[in-house]
């Protein structure tokens, strides 16, 4: 059985003493990956990594959580004592890699309004933010990639609608005719409603290992068609049960699409056949 885990971060510093184990343990498994930039610096290390390893791809862009100050350091992802946020999408910068042979979409970028920095004006934070993403989705346009997208709702009742404003990005770029390639909504937590929606706009949902976790996600994944889904393990985040709080790798991209293929009644080999192909579509793998 081939695998494709299409959202995974292993040119992160969590994986800098022994990435080429975990590498060796997916490919032993039958796993590819595509490893995920979210920031300038991380789309250049990206490259350099897919550059190494047959079976490895990448994506370049901005992450929504490195538009603003924050007052937290992800040390699975970055280095500095005190990296500085990019406020905008540097589109001259980001041009001088789109063309690398192993850069297969523009992301992770998107929406979050799950972590809004303390005293910072909602409106004016969700503004910055989709101003960012329509940035990005016009790069993809220009030069033709299909789009990584990651959008989380907010956290408190009065900053929902991260979903809606993304799919009317989405759509006003459709719109102008652009992202003809389209794209995914990685780390997919929406409802069976939302997935149909993005189908309707011709966007693939990427499944986490946040399936194991609970019983609301499993129920839209029994709905949703394999046609429309991918995998992914997002590592070193969301370790699927039974390994929840671990370090995630892409080798644990089996126990998704089992926990996918036990929802919905179907074998773990069909799982895999159909979302390799859904990702060798979209990201134009040969
Ligand atoms: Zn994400
Ligand atoms: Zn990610």
């Amino acid at each position: 059985m081939d695998f494709i885990d299409s959202h995974a971060h292993l040119h992160f510093p969590a994986f800098s003493a022994d990435g080429a184990e975990v590498l060796q343990r997916a490919r032993d498994n039958g796993i590819s990956l595509i490893t995920v930039g979210t920031k300038f610096a991380t789309s250049m290390s990206g490259i350099d990594f897919a550059e190494q390893h047959d079976g490895v791809w990448c994506t370049i862009g901005l992450h929504p959580g490195h538009v603003h100050d924050h007052n937290f350091v992800d040390e699975n992802e970055e280095t500095h004592d005190k990296p500085m946020p990019e406020r905008e999408f540097d589109e001259a910068r980001y041009k001088s890699l789109v063309s690398h042979p192993k850069v297969v979409a523009i992301g992770e970028f998107g929406l979050d309004y799950s972590r809004i920095p303390n005293g910072m004006d909602v409106e004016v934070f969700k503004n910055d933010q989709r101003n960012v993403a329509r940035q990005q989705l016009q790069f993809a346009t220009k030069h033709n990639k299909p789009v990584v997208i990651h959008c989380r709702g907010g956290a408190t009742a009065d900053v929902t609608g991260a979903h809606d404003d993304m799919r009317t990005l989405i759509a006003e770029e459709i719109g102008r005719g652009g992202i003809e390639r389209r794209g995914v909504i990685h780390c997919f937590t929406g409802t069976i409603d939302d997935a149909a929606k993005y189908a309707d706009l011709g966007f693939l949902i990427s499944i986490t290992g946040i399936v194991t976790f609970g019983k609301s996600l499993a129920a839209a994944v029994r709905e949703i068609p394999l046609e429309q889904m991918m995998i992914e393990t997002d590592c070193p985040y969301l370790s699927p049960v039974p390994l929840r709080g671990k370090r995630n790798e892409p080798a644990n991209v089996v126990l998704v699409a089992q926990a996918i293929a036990d929802v919905k009644g179907v074998s773990l080999a069909e799982v895999a056949r159909v979302t390799t192909e859904n990702a060798r579509q979209l990201f134009r793998l040969s």
